[in-house]
């Protein structure tokens, strides 16, 4: 009986610990290899606020603190110390590191953080650990026996397990959520369409590390020790193991993996020493090294989606019943695609007239207007026209201007003191053999890349030291060269997860519950079923976008940028791999939003549709501009048909 109790409680631990370690790993895909120290962090926090001070007890050990403060407030203190332990992390995942940098340094830190504590006894009793720790409510008039007491804790333990997972999954199934994901696919997309890496990443990392304090709050009150033995680095690969078993980024696969695992080994080893008492002492963990490392082989060859794989996000036709649609919505739907080809044209009108001039004025995109105009009408033969989201500035001739912008790569002068600039509602285009630059150049604008010198404008003011995602929310938006949709999103979630200003894409938007971000997300999924509907890939709204074609899922990277309402879209090679016919729709398309204002820059190899698409073109070699005009003045320039139109 006391065994299961003992068991439950590790159930409950280990499963709020796999629950922040999958939010983490599985949603954020920040690989934290330390996640152990918060744990640690959480626990020894605990200790010492529910201890008296080391004095007591004839001061047979020693520890800072030591407060006696009464149940919750310790366990309060573990969550707040693993979260604020988070903080300083967060240089370490950060925009511009690699993962797996951030990884192995995190793992370092908590090598060495063990050390420390192990040797510096004044912190929290050096090798020996804390003892003695209260049990929480332990002098409490409802606790009559032990034996109650013991399963009322494995009970409030579990229940506590119960909120952290209904916490997680209120997160996870939100927009904010759908933007970790995103990020976690696919960085330097998410960075490009305005997502704000570092806080994301510290989001993550904050609320797995105040989940895993907890954790370590629950146990250590729970067993009354804490000592560096109980938190070696291996344990954060226990954990890790329990989530890969288990199904990342699945929160029932990470509960599925945390009694699988630790429990489940804890169990067997017992059970195998009590059978064989003259089993060497060492035998048992050493083996459970070897079985952890033969199951993660195993899983990652086999089955590396786990036991209960990541749920695809299927998102209905009609998300919520007609009755409780918004009047927005409803709306929409009544004037959307389906409508036919002359309703279309009819709300374009209206749309047009509605806003003179097509510029819609700084609020339309806020307004409840939204998803009848721009969003839902597709103009015809165009893209349906994005809603103006930024007050339009001081309309200035060139929408981007570049002074003298070079990127060097250890020696290699991708781009060399490029100036040129783009007219507002033009489709430009970049053409130059294979290396001249082009994409590096793209890169630069959008930031992708920082530029070793020189100074870039947009709307006339400086942007040469903005992040990306500062510039997409300017209305700067990039496409990339090579497939960056996001593998495991549908391709509606893709769009949905360029939306600007969605109330729901926030830490608290996401905390604050579907009610608060329901009419965001109608909206939302109305524009972006109206662009699939636009480009015939309504079929695949709910299929995962790394299972499409080529040609698709350029497609559906365009249609994210546009989602993301920009005023100017930097595009490189758009159409490669798509079919003619459907590159020659794109094209026309593209030209359309130029006509309602939108400014494009776009990379493309294909010169026929330099010809027919784009004025000017500017032509680059070696990391510099040539030449630019129209493509019937550059065929006749004998240096642009030697570098280019020729070789
Ligand atoms: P384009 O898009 O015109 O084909 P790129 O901009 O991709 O050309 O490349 C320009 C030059 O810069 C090439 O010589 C390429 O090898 C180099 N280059 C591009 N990106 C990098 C990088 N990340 N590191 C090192 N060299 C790079
Ligand atoms: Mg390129």
């Amino acid at each position: 009986m006391f065994y299961l109790i003992i068991l439950l409680v590790y159930a409950a631990v280990d499963a709020m610990a796999c629950l922040g370690l999958s939010q983490q790993f599985g949603v954020a895909g920040v690989t934290n290899f330390g996640f152990i120290i918060f744990q640690a962090a959480g626990a020894y926090v605990a200790a010492v606020l529910a201890l008296p001070p080391d004095t007591a007890n004839g001061g047979f050990q020693t520890y800072v603190g030591g407060f006696g403060l009464p149940f919750p407030l310790p366990w309060i203190g573990a969550a707040a110390a693993g979260g604020l332990l988070a903080l300083p992390f967060t240089f370490l995942v950060g925009r511009r590191l690699r993962g797996d940098f951030a990884a192995v340094g995190l793992l370092v830190t908590a090598v060495l953080l063990n050390v420390l504590v192990t040797d510096y006894r004044p912190l929290f009793n050096g090798d020996a650990g804390v003892a003695l720790v209260p049990a929480p409510l332990r002098q409490g008039m409802f606790v009559t026996t032990s034996n109650a007491y013991q399963v009322g804790y494995a009970v409030g333990g579990l229940a506590l397990a119960a909120v952290i997972w209904w916490l997680v999954h209120r997160i996870t199934e939100s927009p904010y959520g759908r933007t970790l994901r995103a990020m976690r696919d696919n960085d330097k997309v998410a960075d490009s369409l305005g997502k704000n890496l570092v806080a994301l990443r510290t989001g993550a990392l904050v609320t797995g590390g105040a989940i895993a304090g907890l954790s370590g709050a629950v146990l250590v009150s729970f067993i009354g020790v804490w000592s560096p033995a109980a938190w070696s680095y291996a344990e954060t690969i226990v954990l890790f193991t329990a989530v890969i078993i288990g199904g990342m980024g699945n929160h029932a696969g990470a509960v599925l993996g945390a009694v699988l695992v630790p429990v489940g080994f804890e169990e067997i080893t017992r059970f195998i020493s009590n059978s064989n008492p003259s089993l060497p002492p060492n035998l048992l963990p050493s083996l459970q090294w070897v079985a952890i490392g033969v199951l993660i082989a195993v899983f990652l060859w086999v089955r590396p989606q786990g036991i209960l794989p990541e749920r695809k996000r299927v998102i209905p036709r009609r998300p919520w019943p007609p009755w409780r649609a918004l009047p927005a919505a409803a709306a929409g739907r009544g004037a959307g695609p389906a409508a036919g080809p002359a309703a279309a044209l009819a709300v374009a009108g209206t749309a047009a007239a509605a806003a003179p001039g097509g510029s819609g004025g700084p609020a339309a995109g806020r307004e409840p207007g939204r998803p009848a105009g721009p969003a839902a009408g597709p103009a015809a033969g165009g893209f349906p026209r994005p809603a103006r989201r930024h007050p339009r500035p001081e309309p200035v001739r060139d929408i981007l201007r570049t002074e003298g912008v070079s990127k060097e790569f250890g020696g290699v002068h991708a781009v060399a003191g490029v100036s040129l600039s783009v007219r507002r509602g033009t489709l430009t285009g970049l053409i130059g053999p294979n290396g001249a630059g082009k994409s590096t150049l793209l890169s630069l604008l959008a930031g992708t890349e920082r530029a070793s010198s020189g100074r870039i404008f947009y709307q006339g003011a400086e942007i040469t030291h903005l992040p990306a995602y500062r510039r997409a929310r300017l209305g700067l938006v990039r496409t990339f060269q090579l497939a960056s949709e996001f593998k495991r999103l549908t391709v509606l979630e893709n769009l949905l997860s360029a939306v600007p200003g969605h109330r729901g894409d926030s830490f608290l938007g996401a905390l604050a519950g579907r009610w608060y971000w329901r009419a965001d997300e109608a909206a939302a999924i109305e524009r972006a079923r109206g662009l699939l509907a636009r480009f015939g890939l309504e079929r695949h709204a709910n299929d995962y976008a790394g299972e499409l074609s080529g040609g698709q899922r350029r497609l559906v990277e365009i249609m994210r940028a546009l989602m993301s309402e920009p005023d100017m879209l930097l595009l490189d090679e758009p159409m490669a791999g798509v079919h003619p016919e459907l590159a020659r729709r794109i094209g026309e398309g593209l030209r359309e939003l130029c006509r309602e204002g939108m400014t494009i820059l776009m990379v493309e190899h294909e010169l026929a549709i330099m010809d027919e698409f784009c004025d000017p073109v500017i032509v680059m070699a070696e990391g510099a501009v040539l030449a630019e005009g129209t493509m019937a003045q550059l065929r006749g320039r004998a240096e642009v048909v030697e570098a280019y139109l020729v070789g």
